[in-house]
């Protein structure tokens, strides 16, 4: 389970968000067998987008972040449900690259410097929202807060981090995201802008045991920090076989004919948790009927 603190300052200039994502990244890495860089790319985005799952105001809503850019990783997809719960996909999970200039994971390296950041909100409106920004750095973080700025004019600090171990687990995975809401003045950005100089990285506390709260106690210094919520968040995938057969309905009469005549059935794998759905020919020929 990863934890999840949403708070907010009493003078209501900043409202602020902080997860602990350890185990979501992990379940990630174990799901995809992604190699650490892999592993680093994913966790910082299942990360990003817990937090902007709690910001949904609708219980049912979801949003969906993806990451189209040059790099060897491919796309990355990460999907939350409106309590933080996410689960994330990427098309090419093992990439293999040197360490960067500061003998860090070369995360942008894997994700690529230039592509774009889609956002896609379902509020179960008729149409769902979406914003798309450019890749500014590929470090995700940064790209996050890029695209608060540009599509929904929010200045917003993000910051993100996953520790890989030797053995590929996942030591220590988070972030914060802070928001300034419309009545902060200029010396809340001062404040804000002298505490991120002071505070180590958020892998750093994080693998210091430091809780979500502590994050953002350190972050929020000299503010009164309310803290709104706290709540568990994991790794969680909604797929379900009757979701499976929808897909398979999608895809056409001839191509289930197809399927049967040549594999006399269907075995379909989930993207985003591994899960298998076994079809037999009588069960694909009951779904063409
Ligand atoms: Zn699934």
């Amino acid at each position: 389970m990863g934890n999840m603190i949403r708070a907010i300052t009493s003078d209501g200039s900043i409202v602020a968000f902080a997860v602990d994502s350890k185990d979501i990244a992990n379940k990630a890495s174990q799901v995809h067998k992604s190699s650490a860089v892999v592993t680093a790319a994913l966790g910082r985005l299942l990360s990003a987008t817990s937090m902007m799952g709690i910001m949904l105001k609708g219980e049912d809503d979801s949003v969906t972040v993806r990451i189209d850019a040059d790099g060897p990783a491919g796309t990355l997809i990460a999907v939350s449900d409106s309590i933080g719960n996410v689960r994330g996909y990427v098309s090419n999970p093992v990439v293999e690259i040197p360490l960067n200039e500061f003998g860090k994971l070369d995360v942008s390296g894997a994700v690529g410097r230039s592509g774009s950041i889609y956002v896609i909100k379902d509020l179960n409106l008729k149409q769902p929202y979406s914003g798309q920004t450019p890749i500014i750095s590929g470090e995700i973080a940064e790209d996050i807060t890029n695209y608060f700025a540009r599509s929904e004019q929010i200045p917003t600090i993000c910051s993100l981090g996953v520790l890989v171990d030797r053995d590929l687990s996942v030591k220590a995975s988070g972030g914060f995201i802070v928001q300034l809401l419309p009545f902060a003045d200029k010396s809340v950005i001062d404040r804000l802008e002298q505490n991120l100089k002071n505070i180590p990285t958020v892998t750093a506390m994080l693998d210091n045991q430091a809780t979500p709260e502590k994050l953002l106690r350190r972050v929020l210094e000299g503010f009164e920090v309310e803290i709104m919520a706290e709540t568990q968040v994991e790794y969680l995938c909604d797929c379900s076989r009757d979701r499976v057969e929808r897909a398979l309905l999608s895809i056409g009469a001839q191509e289930l004919n197809a399927m049967i005549a040549e594999q006399h059935g269907a075995q379909v794998c989930c993207h985003f948790c591994g899960k298998e759905y076994n079809f037999t020919e009588d069960n694909l020929l009951l779904l063409i009927k």
